[in-house]
């Protein structure tokens, strides 16, 4: 299984990104990401 982590946070454009979890979706488990700079979370793409 790949971890698609993001190189940049997609608000601030840091690159101090660290996992905090999966959510378990209809199409499987997305991986939930925080900025370590701002402090928003948002999610990894899973191709
Ligand atoms: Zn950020």
């Amino acid at each position: 299984m790949t971890e698609n982590k993001p190189d940049f946070c997609e608000f601030c454009k840091a690159s101090r990104i660290v996992r905090i979890g999966k959510i378990p979706t209809v199409t499987g488990k997305k991986q939930r990401f925080q900025c370590r700079e701002c402090g928003r979370t948002f999610y990894g793409t899973n191709n």
